[in-house]
């Protein structure tokens, strides 16, 4: 049997990288799996960081970050800080094809998209803007950090010709300022993808992950040797070490890992879930547990399959109604 696989950050990419497996299974293209199961995700309203429902900035306005990679050519392509346009990963890839202006942000991606006949949408969702307008209110009366609540689709795909790609989309940072891009649409931050190795894509705090380059750190870990589990949590832990030490601070940062023989790993300082699949495994939900040391490092990394209940619960959470948020 010819080897296939594909891996995702978080809970809510499962029905995505579900349909992204049924496209590998059947011989399709990688570059088709990672963005048929990238744009599941952008299109559910409930999923409250990437897509349609992504929570806004500090102006409650939704600014979508995206980006698409091809292993086999190394060609990217990648949108920034755009506005109501309802598939941001397919402008990526069709951003991808060209040889100049691969990275647009704000009104010129806008539109590029445009022209190039992408639907639009408004992508802001009652319920996205009700959350906006609670946090709002914490943040005056409370003096939260206003950040918390962000989280990144990034999807790997191995098929079965041995080609790979990476796709990542999200709405960034809730209440981030107007303009401001993390590490997701940057090509060897957010995410990287090299058909001779494997790749990397990246989850958590785009100020931090951007410091590190920490996706094309745990390619070229994999390049040097490393298994994908070892390359991406050793990424992850060194540079967190690192992060502590010059700054006395390391954000979350959670790396997902495939090399071209399929076979996956994660790295993480926080509690993490992701998804994977391949050829020898249905489509699973992982759950991931940092232990850690009294010196903040971490011990070991614990994953197990999520439960029946854990993901009963996760989807009460996410479509709980409206006057319960
Ligand atoms: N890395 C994303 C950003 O900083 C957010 C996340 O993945 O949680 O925009």
């Amino acid at each position: 049997m010819r080897k296939w696989g594909i891996i995702a950050t978080w809970r809510m990419a499962a029905d995505g990288v579900a349909l992204g497996a049924d496209i590998l299974k059947n011989n399709g293209k990688c570059q088709d799996a990672v963005e048929k199961a990238i744009m599941q995700v952008e299109d559910y309203p409930f999923y409250k960081s990437v897509g349609y429902g992504g929570l806004p900035n500090e102006n409650c306005e939704v600014e979508l970050d995206a980006a698409f990679m091809d292993g086999k050519t190394l060609s990217i392509g990648a949108i920034a800080g755009i506005k109501d346009y309802k598939n941001p990963v397919s402008i990526a890839r069709k951003l991808s094809e060209d040889r100049f202006n691969i990275f647009l942000v704000g009104a010129g991606a806008e539109a590029y998209a445009h022209k190039n006949g992408f639907v639009r949408q408004n992508m802001l969702t009652e319920r996205a803007k009700k959350t906006w307008e609670i946090r709002m209110k914490e943040i005056n009366e409370k003096n939260l950090s206003p950040y918390d609540g962000h989280d990144t689709v990034c999807m790997i795909g191995l098929d079965s010709e041995k080609d790979m790609a990476v796709a990542t989309s999200t709405s960034g940072l809730f209440m981030k300022k107007r303009g401001r891009v993390g590490d997701s649409p940057v090509s060897g931050s957010g995410f990287y993808v090299d058909n001779e190795v494997g790749g990397a894509a990246a989850t958590g705090l785009g100020e931090d992950i951007m410091k590190g380059c920490l996706s094309y750190e745990t390619v070229q870990r994999m390049r040097n040797g490393m298994s994908p589990m070892e390359a991406a949590q050793s990424a992850v832990e060194d540079f967190s070490v690192q992060l502590r030490r010059r700054r006395g601070v390391a954000g979350a940062i959670s790396v997902i890992a495939m090399n071209n023989k399929g076979e996956w790993g994660i790295g993480t300082n926080v509690e993490f879930t992701f998804v994977a699949s391949t050829s020898e495994e249905e489509p699973k939900v992982y759950l991931a547990n940092p232990v850690f040391n009294e010196d903040k490092t971490v011990k070991e990394v614990k994953i197990e399959v999520a439960s029946k209940e854990y993901m009963e619960e996760y989807k009460r959470n996410i479509q709980k109604p409206l006057e319960e948020i």
